[in-house]
């Protein structure tokens, strides 16, 4: 299925984003569409703007968004490599944040999209997805607000406001 998405991708059809998003909204259970939705290369060129904040927010996690205490939270590699992490949380292995769904796919750096992983699950992770379950993309929480504000920068540059 992803290997599907990737080729999809590669072949990006030129297709405008309100269609394509009308599509979506026919059919929820569209994949690749939403992932072709929610693609950042549909609105980098806008954010380039001043003034323009990227809908998914700042690039990295910091304590504003998610606080937690570092030595106490479990690596949780089941979620991106399908294993329970065997490693203890020794001081070099301190838990880090990241995106589960990568932020250069369109991931938000948002409390219900950071995962905890300890160094070395962080460094093997790569923004890869092939262990997600397909259908967590479809039941994220940040799914609708994504969406509605990457909407918005469609319509402020259809209407020429930029
Ligand atoms: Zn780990």
């Amino acid at each position: 299925m992803w290997e599907n998405y990737i080729k999809q991708l590669n072949n990006l059809p030129v297709e405008n984003w309100e269609n394509l998003y009308n599509k979506f909204n026919k059919n929820k259970n569209d994949l690749v569409s939403l992932m072709i939705l929610i693609h950042p290369e549909n609105y980098n060129h806008l954010i380039k703007i001043p003034g323009i904040s990227d809908p998914r927010g700042n690039r990295y996690f910091d304590n504003t968004v998610f606080s937690i205490d570092r030595n106490q939270n479990k690596c949780d590699s089941i979620k991106i490599f399908g294993y329970i992490c065997p490693l203890k949380n020794s001081d070099e292995n301190k838990i880090n944040i990241d995106h589960l769904w990568p932020f250069s796919l369109g991931g938000p750096t948002e409390v219900s999209n950071g995962i905890f992983l300890c160094k070395i699950h962080n460094n093997f992770k790569h923004n890869d997805i092939h262990n997600i379950d397909e259908n967590l993309l479809l039941n994220f929480t940040w799914l609708e607000e994504l969406l509605s504000k990457i909407k918005n920068l469609k319509n402020f540059e259809k209407q020429g406001l930029f």
